[in-house]
């Protein structure tokens, strides 16, 4: 930032903003206004996505601040780094030096992808894209050409941080809204068309949780909601505030610019900071004490009389990766592993709330670099969802379980039966497989296609393997799909890989134990790749080239525009309840069990 340090102000104001999509004439059109009549404010903070989805009308609104010809009124701060003409964001972050944020252009910063920020006296904590269970699981730390989602060590880094500090953050700006924050409203009072268990994210939820917040600010739900305040539990007990904005502009008049006035929480004293308004609830992101579920350690009950009964409590479900209770109802960091430690170095030492081991991680630990696939594989460096002997796997959706492999319900399905294969071990691509290993999947595989012939249906199976430093568990995705939608496919999947600007290759499609070696040698070397097998068991591939950017998830959109569903692409409009994909995974274990490789 320029200019001579000046002293905060005591109480400053702050404008939020919900998602600009690129509307940025229309933002500070407003924003100039509302500071004529109620300002002057000392800042704006902007939640959601900041840059339109695609080129057009906003991204020329957008050209017209950073090339200087309007004027952005108010110091603005993001965090949503992605969508077209994101790039900028980029080249500003590589050109910068130091960390903090990042001067787009005059008065425009973007924040970063997670961290803490000080700004006019207030400690604001973020935390940038949205959460893709794909990559989030897999840790897709080191690949910029997802800079939408979320990685676990952003995440990692930012809980580790807020702990460092005993006194708490004044807003925690997410984009997405954290799962579970309905819980314990009172239906009349929340939005309406929202679904309160499946909406938002865990991650946001997690984090509101371990940063407790006073005010947690998020955007991309297109409407507006002010939570009742609730109260954290712990020590401190104060209370948080969760905040949802509008997208900028949109036509349903949601609001989508909010004001506030907050003291920084340095200034505030402990009684201050624990006071609580009348309609104070209980924190929706604990069990709380009343259920049959034993409290919490080291955190006491909300203090009688300043909380109102909301009905039936049910903390916890929220958390869909963590369902045992005794992981639940951790206060500390639980089983993650320090970021800073695997970084290198921890300066917290044996004060760290986050392991500092990687043992017990994967099925192996950290085993040696060089060892062979027949010595088994390195275990992640990062827990990891799909390794099977993982504490984090999610075991209601295991369909059934080999020597080295096992099926499962793939997350949000494009439809009932999309499962995946894969190795129980932590092996990275099927072309990494160990010849025993890719002959038990391909089995199952064959398995899975006659299951689905028999309800006169055929299949489509694709493979991304995406190379990253955190590790990536190979996950081979199986999708029935009906014979009408079958003869289209090569041809859909050809013309969707040249709007890319890439080629399918047809590739052998051996299934006995040198599969994958041949997969190997089709790819070239170690390589990323995409593959995909039609229903008539061709294999077309594509080696991606360094550098090179291809959605991620290209196998599957292609797929959702193949079967007339496009709005199913993206596996969050597909999001189920725990409930729901438990009973989906049972009826198709019924369904596979006359053709599953364990039962014949
Ligand atoms: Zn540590
Ligand atoms: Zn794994």
């Amino acid at each position: 930032m320029e200019g001579a340090p000046v002293s905060p102000p005591a109480a400053p104001r702050v404008l939020l903003s919900g998602s600009p999509l690129g509307r940025l004439t229309t933002l500070f059109k407003r924003v100039a206004a509302v500071n004529k009549s109620n300002g002057p404010f000392d800042l704006l903070l902007c939640v959601g996505q900041f840059f339109p989805s695609q080129g057009g009308d906003a991204s020329a609104e957008v050209a017209e601040y950073l090339g200087g010809r309007k004027v952005v009124p108010l110091p603005t701060y993001f965090i949503g780094d992605y969508g077209f003409g994101s790039e900028i964001v980029q080249a500003k972050m590589a050109e910068s030096s130091g960390s903090g944020p990042v001067e787009i252009c005059p008065n425009l910063y973007f924040l970063g992808r997670a961290g803490i920020a000080e700004l006019s006296g207030l400690r604001v904590a973020f935390l940038a894209g949205e959460y893709d269970p794909f990559s989030y699981r897999a840790g897709a730390g080191s690949d910029a050409s997802v800079p939408s989602s979320q990685r676990h060590q952003d995440f990692e880094a930012l809980a580790a941080l807020a702990n460092d500090n005993e006194r708490p953050v004044d807003f925690l700006l997410t984009n997405e809204w954290p799962r579970g924050i309905l819980e314990g409203v009172d239906k009349a009072e929340a939005p309406a068309g929202l679904d309160p268990v499946a909406v938002g994210s865990p991650v946001a939820a997690e984090l509101a949780k371990d940063l407790k917040p006073r005010y947690h600010i998020a955007g991309t739900e297109d409407v507006f909601f002010a939570r009742a305040p609730y109260r954290n539990r712990g020590p401190s007990q104060h209370v948080s505030r969760f905040i949802g904005l509008a997208r900028v502009g949109n036509d349903k008049k949601q609001k989508y610019l909010h004001a506030l006035n907050p003291t920084p929480s340095s200034q505030l004293s402990p009684a201050d900071l624990a006071a609580a308004p009348p309609n104070t609830t209980p924190s929706p992101y604990e069990p709380q004490p009343s259920t049959s579920q034993p409290a919490a350690q080291n955190s006491k009950p909300p203090v009688p009389g300043s909380v109102l009964s909301t009905g039936e409590p049910e903390g916890g479900q929220y958390w869909r990766w963590q369902e045992q209770p005794n992981k639940r109802q951790r206060t500390d960091g639980g089983d993650k592993v320090c970021f800073d430690f695997q970084k290198g170095r921890c300066e917290r030492g044996d004060k760290c709330r986050y392991r500092h081991d990687l043992s017990g991680a994967g099925p192996t630990g950290r085993g040696s670099e060089s060892g062979g696939p027949s010595k088994g594989p390195p275990g992640p460096p990062a827990p990891c969802w799909f390794c099977l002997s993982s504490p984090d796997v999610e075991t209601h959706l295991v369909i059934s379980i080999a020597e080295h492999s096992y099926v499962a319900l793939a997350k949000g399905p494009l439809i009932p039966g999309h499962v995946l294969v894969l190795p129980i071990e932590h092996h990275p691509s099927l072309a990494a497989l160990p010849p025993d290993v890719y002959a038990e999947m391909m089995r199952y595989k064959d398995a899975l296609q006659k299951c689905f012939a028999a309800q006169n249906r055929a299949s489509i199976c694709f493979e991304r393997y995406l190379q990253l430093r955190a590790g990536t568990h190979a996950h081979l995705q199986v999708c029935p799909i009906s014979r009408s939608a079958a003869d289209k496919a090569r041809l859909h999947y050809e013309s969707a890989a040249e709007k890319n600007g890439f080629r399918l290759v047809p590739v052998p499609a051996e299934e006995g134990a040198n599969g994958a070696e041949q997969l190997r040698n089709a790819v070239g070397g170690p390589g990323n790749y995409f593959m995909v097998e039609l229903p008539d068991e061709t294999r077309l591939l594509h080696a991606i080239k360094p550098g090179e950017k291809l959605p991620m998830q290209f196998g599957r959109e292609v797929l959702a525009d193949l079967r007339g569903t496009p709005e199913r692409a993206d596996w969050r409009a597909c999001k189920l309840t725990t409930e729901e994909e438990t009973e989906m995974a049972d009826a198709f274990k019924e369904m596979f069990k006359p053709f599953d490789i364990m039962e014949t």
